[in-house]
């Protein structure tokens, strides 16, 4: 199997790889493994190309990066610097932002279930947007814009029935999912209805996130046709035109060589021309188009290094190869089956591979990073890489096991910078008290 190489990565003479001209072996030597490696050049690449194609064809747009994906000051920073807007999730995102000097304004806030404590917070910080996502939600916003006598501005997310995966997508009607406004059964009507009487609360526009991981552009389609006929209808019933159209996110990556994602650019293109279509039929105002891509932007740019040790070979059966980390800095392959790739980075490979199931340090059989993997020999020692890692990685990492979380270094042009510092033993205990 090729290696998958992104960005700024490749092999080297020495039959290394390097990431940011950085080999592999000198950032294990200073950082130690399991380790995150983001190439900054590469992020920096997916903003600019999504930016670009707006402005390439002359629309008002919001590029807001899904910082679930990925968080951490640095990331803010580094994307802040590309005039990206930021979607946090939780009062712990929000924190982290405007800690990294995100202006609030750059801000939106999403959620199924923001508490008051969350809410408060984001309306105290005079964050951008939020976007309604329930019933319960429209009363605390309403109630806490009152107390503070400020004015929010909001959009409604709402389920337009479409349902994007990989590979096609499902018109479903009504959506089966925890979040947002139904359309059909009139709950975005009526929630509409309930911000527009909410006197602090100044709606300017809607919302939908189809799904993750998306390749075909026809769900995107669709779901902007749907979202054109709640604006007209919102136009007809209540006279009320949208400043603001939210397509959300989920543009494809690579994470293995049978994945074939278009350029974002791509996605963005055919997205616009979409909405611009819609419009001028329907005699539409066109509205600022904003999208979330979160995986797009980090996914490719971040490889994960980890250190091959122990190994078990079960005649017949399998191979298990161990390597230092796991489902607790990757949980996507235990928890939803996720694929990925992998290599022998330190040194240069033998034309033999081997197929060995790619197993971590965790007490769970299910702690699987890649099945079936065809890899060339190894020892104790060597160095995986293991390919599009950047996204839901470090984010959904976990101290299983009370195993420490991995650093986190950004890399370009030669030079690497911690930007989250690994855990110690110590940090394993830094919230427990001792038995009275
Ligand atoms: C998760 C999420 C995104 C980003 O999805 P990606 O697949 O990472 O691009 C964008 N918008 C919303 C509302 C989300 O929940």
């Amino acid at each position: 199997m090729e290696p998958l190489l992104f960005g700024t990565s490749q092999i080297n003479k020495q039959g290394e790889l390097e990431i940011g001209k950085c080999p592999v072996t000198e950032l294990v030597k200073d950082y130690g493994t399991p380790l995150f490696v983001y190439d900054t050049a590469l992020i920096k690449q997916q903003a600019r190309d999504f930016k670009e194609t707006f402005e390439a064809l002359g629309v008002k747009h919001r590029v807001v990066y899904a910082s679930k994906a990925f968080t951490c000051k640095a990331i803010y920073q580094l994307l802040k610097s590309e005039g990206l807007g930021f979607d946090v999730v939780s009062q712990g995102e929000l924190y982290t932002a405007l800690e990294a000097g995100v202006s609030p304004e750059m801000i939106e806030c999403h959620g199924n279930n923001k508490s008051y404590e969350e809410l408060e917070y984001a309306v105290t910080n005079n964050v951008g947007m939020i976007i309604l996502d329930n019933f319960h939600e429209i009363g605390l916003l309403d109630e806490i814009t009152k107390q503070h006598e400020k004015t929010q501005r909001v959009m409604l997310r709402v389920t337009p029935g479409v349902d994007a995966h990989t590979h096609d997508y499902i018109l479903t009607g009504q959506e089966d999912s925890k979040f947002g406004f139904d359309v059909k059964s009139g709950q975005a009507a009526k929630a509409f209805q309930l911000v527009k009487e909410a006197i602090h609360l100044d709606l300017v526009g809607i919302h939908c996130h189809i799904g993750s991981q998306i390749f075909d552009t026809t769900g995107f389609s669709v779901a902007t046709e749907k979202m054109l006929d709640i604006l007209i209808s919102w136009r007809d019933q209540f006279d009320f035109v949208a400043p603001i159209l939210n397509l959300g996110g989920g543009f494809g990556v690579k994470y293995t060589s049978g994945d074939q994602p278009l350029p974002s650019n791509e996605y963005v293109k055919q997205m616009v021309e979409k909405v611009k279509s819609e419009c001028n039929k329907r005699n539409y105002p066109l509205p600022e188009i904003w999208i979330e891509p979160g995986r797009s932007i980090v996914a490719e740019a971040g490889t994960s290094l980890y250190t091959v040790g122990s190994r078990k070979d079960v005649e017949g059966v399998r191979h298990f190869l161990a390597v230092d980390g796991g489902m607790g800095d990757n949980i996507r392959p235990a928890l939803y089956g996720a694929t990925y790739q992998a290599f022998l980075a330190n040194r240069q490979t033998e034309e033999n591979q081997e197929q060995v199931t790619l197993v971590g340090k965790y007490c769970e059989s299910g702690d699987k990073l890649i099945e079936d993997l065809m890899l060339s020999p190894t020892q104790p020692g060597d160095i995986i890489a293991m390919t599009t890692t950047g996204a839901y990685g470090y984010s959904m990492a976990n101290n299983y096991n009370r195993n420490q979380k991995p650093a986190v270094v950004f890399v370009e042009d030669g030079k690497s910078q911690l930007v989250i510092r690994r855990e110690s033993v110590k940090d394993m205990i830094r919230l427990d008290l001792d038995l009275k």
